[in-house]
């Protein structure tokens, strides 16, 4: 069965990639590679094309015989977001919508969303379940919940069977060491403060210190990226055996704050990091964490890889192992 996969060559998205491939899936990924990868495409043809080419893309899935799409491709970031709004919204509003209108040219009605808990903005109560109000912050939670909207009143008309995966903080790396977080601009915490243990980047800052937690930082539920990957999987197969139109948290139920996140850096590493706290990054709520129940009551899902030692563990030894090669490379060179 063939999977189109957007975005596949970005971070969860080949991950997502891989968990296909392993589980007798074809993955077809298309990916305008702006900040993705084509090494991350191992397990199946990669067309580099932009979404917004809507007559390409149906193209591709009437000819690569495409049966359901995972949609992953866009921008994610919500510093950049607050700063860009207008590409946010063009990138990711007008890239699905041309996705979109590809798939009911080639009448493909089955796809997997990837959302987020930017959806939610600041919530009234944790952990968060999915009825719960979608206010979001900043433009990219916005971008993300007017595509769930759409995709939601397509599913009304009978135009489209979904899942919306909305997912926390995606975290750690492949634990065979296959594929990792490879941002060039990285904004993300665990990568930043393992490069900065690793001495490959500045000191790192903690973005607020007066949050009302019981630390005074932000907190947040990290999944790992190969749990994430295995609910596309398991969210693919649902809507192949009919299952209902629905969204769902991919959150463990547990958060952890800037300052544990960076002591746990420490302990795995065995490397101090050097911080400075300086003022909240804007967008950013106090509290997000995610509660897993109906994904694991409807998809059987088990963030299985998600204690924060274990993501921590995986994405360190991704991080140190891409130094390890740099140095290698340089001793090559010279
Ligand atoms: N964060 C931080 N310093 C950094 C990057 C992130 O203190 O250099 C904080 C950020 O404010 C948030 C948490 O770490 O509370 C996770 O941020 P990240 O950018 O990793 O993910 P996001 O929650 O924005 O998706």
């Amino acid at each position: 069965m063939n999977i189109l996969v957007t975005g596949g060559a970005g971070y969860i998205g080949s991950h997502t990639a891989k968990a296909l491939a392993q589980s007798g899936y074809r993955p077809v990924v298309i990916d305008d590679l702006s900040t993705g990868h084509a090494h991350n495409v191992k397990w199946g043809p990669l067309v580099r094309a932009s979404l917004s080419d809507t007559a390409f893309v149906r193209t591709v899935l009437q000819e690569c015989q495409i049966e359901a799409v995972i949609h992953f491709a866009g921008s994610a970031l919500v510093g950049e977001s607050a700063r860009q709004p207008l590409s946010y919204f063009q990138n990711n509003v007008g890239g699905t919508l041309s996705l979109l209108q590809a798939m009911l040219d080639a009448g493909i009605k089955d796809i997997v969303f990837s959302s987020t808990c930017a959806t939610y903005g600041s919530p009234a109560r944790v952990p968060i379940t999915e009825g719960q109000p979608q206010m979001p912050l900043n433009p990219y939670g916005d971008s993300k919940l007017s595509i769930e909207r759409v995709i939601e009143w397509m599913g009304v008309a009978g135009q489209l069977r979904w899942v919306a995966l909305r997912y926390f903080n995606a975290a750690g790396a492949d634990p065979e060491g296959e594929l990792g977080e490879e941002h060039e601009h990285e904004t993300h915490l665990i990568p930043l403060a393992i490069g900065a243990a690793l001495k490959q980047r500045e000191s790192l800052q903690i973005f607020g210190t007066d949050y009302p937690t019981p630390d005074g930082t932000a907190i947040r539920d990290y999944v790992h990226v190969t749990d994430l990957a295995s609910a596309h999987v398991s969210a693919l197969q649902y809507l192949s055996r009919g299952g209902e139109n629905l969204a769902l948290n991919l959150g463990t139920g547990k958060g952890a704050s800037v300052l544990e996140v960076l002591e746990m850096v420490q302990l795995v590493g065995r490397q101090r990091v050097p911080a400075t706290a300086v003022p909240r990054r804007a967008g950013d709520p106090p509290i997000l964490v995610g509660d897993p129940q109906r994904a694991r009551r409807i998809l059987h899902w088990e963030p299985s890889h998600s204690a924060l030692g274990a993501i921590v563990e995986c994405a360190w030894r991704w991080h140190s192992r891409s130094q390890a090669q740099v140095h290698i490379n340089l001793v090559t060179q010279s």
